[in-house]
């Protein structure tokens, strides 16, 4: 399959053609990519028939389409059976794809639907970097009301530990930002802490941006919710992240999922603004999408706005991010576990499509 082919090696996938085929195909795959082999004007009928199959190392099993359009998600599957989400928010002025690296997560942060299912496997470099392709290619064919159709931002925030699947996204970082011509710095990679990752990206050439996912500001607490944190405390993490920064040149972003009655206090807030002040960090903090599993509820209005306050008066640059397509469990890991388990999709507002794609 030419995704989980690395683009220089597409010659031994079209053994008996000549080479500017290899180029015509590179083309149709990572720089201006189409939905199907038919699309691929140049190539001759015979050759399109030949790949048509294999053109996506998944099968789009749903998409769901939420905020008048500006959201939509996909859950893909691979042939053994993996499941793969990706999902993409329009703005007025950027367009942000949200990716996938793991099926599953083996982090078990408390809070998060993929920490609640667990641990599938990793994802190719190429089914990673397919996700970007695939949702280049729908946006071109059916374009986002009011913003752009070409994606300004790549977020590692959908399933997965990226830094605990480094060699692979170290690999889908190379294809995007070298073959596709993807700029660095409109890539983000979130990580919750893990330390070694974060030195190993810094050693790369690019200038990714680095996002760290706090959500406790104390050893105690963040322990109970980032279960990883035993292996790598705030101190750590913290001077791991730091020394990003110094590397690259780069601000670093800290994440925070605002939860009910755990870290919404002014202790926690307290904390984390001296944490961001030290790091030169800016906050983006995002209140809690329910998950079916646990019994965590989001912040209390009221509570936010305390808590934003008080990062504000702390001196620390944050950020309130909307909860985009909670009708259609657009966090982290949501989807797929509404459709392995039993419990109920929340479908009314949203308009919801069954493909089946081979
Ligand atoms: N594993 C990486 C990247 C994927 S998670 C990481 O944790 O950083 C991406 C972001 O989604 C994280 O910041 C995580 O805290 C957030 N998230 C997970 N579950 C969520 C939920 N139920 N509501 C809101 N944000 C959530
Ligand atoms: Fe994994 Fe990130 Fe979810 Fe934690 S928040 S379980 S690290 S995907």
């Amino acid at each position: 399959m030419p995704y989980l082919t690395a683009p220089e090696a597409l010659g031994d996938l079209l053994e008996d053609e000549p080479s500017y085929r290899v180029d015509q195909l590179r083309k149709w795959l990572y720089e201006t990519p189409v939905l199907t082999a038919e699309q691929m004007t140049n190539l001759p009928l015979g050759l399109r028939a030949q790949i048509a199959s294999k053109l996506w190392p998944f099968v789009t099993e749903v998409e769901q389409r939420a905020d008048g359009g500006a959201t939509r998600k996909w859950l893909f599957r691979t042939p053994d059976g993996a499941s793969i989400e990706s999902v993409v928010m329009g703005y007025p002025r950027r367009t942000t794809l949200c990716i996938s690296s793991q099926a599953g997560c083996a982090m078990g942060c408390t809070f998060c639907a993929t920490g609640q299912f667990g641990f599938e496997r990793h994802l190719e470099a190429g089914e990673i970097v397919a996700q970007v392709a695939y949702a280049l290619a729908a946006l071109r064919s059916d374009p986002m009301p009011n913003s752009p159709d070409r994606i300004t931002n790549i977020v590692f925030m959908g399933m997965g530990e990226p830094l605990a699947n480094m060699d692979r996204v170290e690999e889908s970082l190379r294809r995007m930002i070298e073959v596709m011509k993807i700029g660095a710095r409109s890539i983000t990679v979130s990580t919750v802490g893990v330390v070694p990752g974060i030195r190993r990206l810094a050693a790369t050439p690019w200038q990714v941006n680095l996002a760290i996912s706090l959500h406790a500001a104390d050893d105690e607490l963040r322990t109970e919710l980032v279960p990883l944190n035993r292996r790598y405390p705030i101190a750590d993490l913290v001077a791991a992240a730091r020394e990003y920064h110094d590397a690259k040149g780069r601000r670093v972003s800290i994440e925070w999922t605002l939860i009910d009655g755990r870290n919404d206090t002014a202790d926690q807030a307290k904390k984390l603004a001296a944490i961001a002040r030290r790091l030169r960090a800016h906050v983006n903090v995002i209140n809690l999408n329910p998950t079916p599993l646990t019994d965590d509820r989001p912040a209390g209005r009221s509570s936010v706005e305390r808590f934003m306050d008080a990062l504000a008066a702390a001196g620390v640059n944050a950020t309130l991010r909307d909860t985009r397509g909670q009708d259609i469990d657009a966090a982290c890991g949501q989807l797929r576990v509404a459709q392995e388990t039993t419990i109920e999709l929340p479908t009314q507002a949203a308009a919801t499509t069954q493909k089946g794609r081979t």
